[in-house]
């Protein structure tokens, strides 16, 4: 029983004479448990176990996520919230949030602070500084975090009405708090108190510091409040947190390793790409590798589209705004669109490459027997992302779709989503991707008639069926004018990234009125199909870099070997192994260069190039070469000849 009365009296005196003294709780596993009147989460986990009442981060009070100390009631369905629900983290997260803000107050009581959320990788906070926070600043933020989790600070809920919590804050100097409070249409507001700290929270939270016992600060950023450029730029501190050090330190060693293989470091020691202000942000400027990287994958493309019965088309880059008005891009995405101006005739620059190839479709009378048309083209599209959001490669404002647009009659439909499906499929297997499938169906808002949305989602449910792989349904998630499939690879950090589409459209066949011609000589629509296999080149060269590390398998590579000399005495048949190289088709570089050789292999290593070849005075003699893989394994010694078909073989195997 005592156990009872230490957990009643945190919220209610037992003395309450008179009323119901019991409660009736039900637990998860259908049991029922009688405690007195009062009990709260805690005494319920102490009634069960010393130990769960030791481990219980939160309570489920009919489903609701709620403090320890919160009153149970009468015929309540409880759980006990542990570090093993999977509720748990969130509030973990969202607890350690408010110890940071807790260290940040005492380190810097100047500080005003703002929200801190937990989010999907962690959790951060928004603080409102006369001065940036330094490297320094935020060790010693993380430092103070952990010596008030060890000193185990009870974290304890209040509730204030609305005038008296903005009296609290108004009064801390908080104007942050007393904006958000005012803002609020609500009658009282809870309070989350540890130690000398005090903000302003829905919760729950943890019961006490300790809970917090492996966290780390991650970086900082720049944010403005409420997201507005307006207003005042605050300093978000990110931070991660988890129940337990393993799982922070398989997290962190997984952080470590993206940036290891982030795609804009690697894109500069590979000399692959750049960005420049002097251009425009989110414009990629390819030098002669990265150029290399995009001409591999865009002959790659031009190959596997020809061989599955696609036409390659190519259309302009800007196109007349009155085409865009017809297409409804102007009324839709005009915000998007880069326009231009010549000899008073208003253009946009093409974000999408649809039109041209409706233009083309257009072009003559289609018959049914024309039908399916498949029209490809490598389309480099302009969109206006917000600066914000731009990314290196993943986020850029210029890029190139494998884009291709099919128009067929609707007896086909189902062929052909599911020739694109096996596309995707090939492609991926080619590349060594893992994928995840999703069909987006038909949203509340939308355009089409019943048969139309019928048809053509049961075109993509039928393929996907087809493809025997699992797939995820987002209920009403389709563009109002049409359901689609998306396809997210998935790389070596288990990441996801959006590749193909495959997206069904009615509007476009009827706002540039497409027909054919059907057997009874009668005219009829086209159902039309927008696709990528890849997606943006630039994109996929952006997570490809960062699947390999850049170690890009040999048909890819944009250099495939490299020939060394040991000194200037192997030159001329170094050359001649060059040479040979070159014409056979072998993407092949030089270092001849008067240096040490330890230097010039570890350049190598360095540009990640598959194989070297140096050429001492054994390989002249013997008019041979020994290919060393950049793992350190060795080919046998062969001749340049040998080597260039080994090459090729290897390339061929591919595609
Ligand atoms: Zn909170
Ligand atoms: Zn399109």
């Amino acid at each position: 029983m005592s156990q009872y009365e230490t957990g009643a009296s945190e919220s209610m005196p037992l003395s309450v004479k008179g009323l119901l003294m019991e409660l009736s709780i039900t637990l998860p596993d259908g049991s029922t448990r009688t405690l007195p009147a009062g009990a709260t989460v805690r005494s319920l986990a102490a009634s069960i176990g010393a130990g769960l009442a030791k481990a219980a981060i939160a309570g489920k009070l009919n489903g609701e996520l709620v403090d320890v100390t919160a009153p149970l009631v009468d015929g309540a369905q409880v759980e006990i919230v542990t570090d093993k629900s999977p509720e748990a983290l969130e509030i973990i997260r969202h607890s350690t949030s408010h110890l940071m803000a807790q260290a940040v107050k005492e380190l810097f009581p100047q500080a005003k602070v703002t929200i801190g959320p937990a989010i999907e990788t962690g959790f951060y906070y928004d603080f409102d500084v006369e001065q940036p926070f330094t490297p320094e600043d935020l060790e010693k933020i993380e430092n103070r975090m952990r010596e008030l989790a060890k000193a185990d600070i009870p974290v304890q809920r209040e509730v204030l009405s609305k005038d008296d919590a903005i009296k609290l804050f108004s009064d801390m100097g908080e104007g942050y708090k007393v904006e958000i409070i005012s803002a609020l249409d609500a009658e009282t507001v809870s309070l989350y108190r540890q130690g000398g700290f005090v903000d302003l929270c829905r919760g729950p939270h943890v019961p006490s510091t300790s809970f917090c016992r492996a966290f780390k600060i991650t970086s900082l950023a720049g944010a403005y409040w409420r997201g507005d450029e307006k207003n005042r730029m605050l300093q978000r501190v990110y931070g991660t947190a988890f129940a337990d050090k393993k799982e922070l330190d398989a997290y962190l060693a997984r952080i470590e390793e993206a940036k290891r293989r982030d795609h804009r470091k690697l894109g500069r020691e590979l000399d692959l790409f750049s960005f420049s202000d002097e251009v425009g942000a989110g414009f990629a400027i390819w030098h002669p590798k990265g150029a290399m990287l995009r001409t591999i994958l865009e002959d790659f493309e031009r190959k596997e589209h020809l061989k599955r019965g696609y036409d390659i088309v190519v259309g302009p880059q800007i196109l007349k705004t009155e085409l865009w008005q017809r297409s409804g891009h102007y009324e839709n995405y005009r915000e998007n669109m880069y326009f231009t101006e010549v000899d008073e005739q208003g253009f946009g620059i093409k974000p999408m490459n649809c039109l041209a190839h409706m233009m083309i479709y257009k072009s003559q009378l289609r018959s049914y027997r024309d039908l399916p048309l498949r029209f490809f083209e490598l389309g480099t599209v302009h969109r206006h992302e917000r600066a914000g959001v731009l990314h290196g490669l993943l986020r850029v404002r210029c890029f190139t779709q494998d884009d291709a647009h099919l128009l067929c009659t609707p007896d086909q439909l189902d062929t052909e989503i599911k020739g694109v499906i096996s596309f995707v499929n090939d492609v991926m297997a080619i590349f060594g991707f893992e994928y995840e499938m999703e069909l987006s169906t038909r949203p509340e808002k939308s355009i089409g008639s019943d048969e139309d949305w019928e048809r053509a989602t049961n075109a993509l449910l039928g393929a996907l069926k087809d493809s025997g792989r699992p797939f995820e349904i987002n209920e009403g998630d389709g563009a109002f004018y049409g359901p689609k499939i998306d396809i997210k690879l998935r790389d070596c950090l288990d990441r996801r990234w959006q590749c193909a589409t495959i997206q069904c459209d009615f509007t476009l066949p009827e706002r540039f009125d497409l027909t054919y011609v059907d057997a009874n000589g009668e005219r009829k629509r086209p159902v039309m199909v927008h696709r990528v296999i890849l997606g943006s080149i630039e994109r996929f060269i952006g997570v490809l870099i960062e699947h390999f590390a850049g170690n890009f398998p040999v048909w890819i590579s944009p250099v495939q070997a490299i020939v060394l000399t040991v000194t200037d005495n192997q030159q001329e048949y170094a050359k001649q192994v060059y040479e040979t190289l070159r014409k056979a088709g072998v993407r092949v570089q030089k270092d001849f260069r008067n240096e040490k050789l330890g230097f010039k292999i570890r350049e190598a290593q360095l540009q990640k190039v598959p194989y070297m070849l140096v050429i001492g005075d054994r390989e002249v003699e013997t008019k041979t070469i020994a290919p060393r893989f950049r793992d350190g394994s060795n080919l046998e010694t062969m001749s340049a000849e040998a080597f260039a078909e080994y090459i090729a073989r290897e390339v061929a195997s591919f595609h």
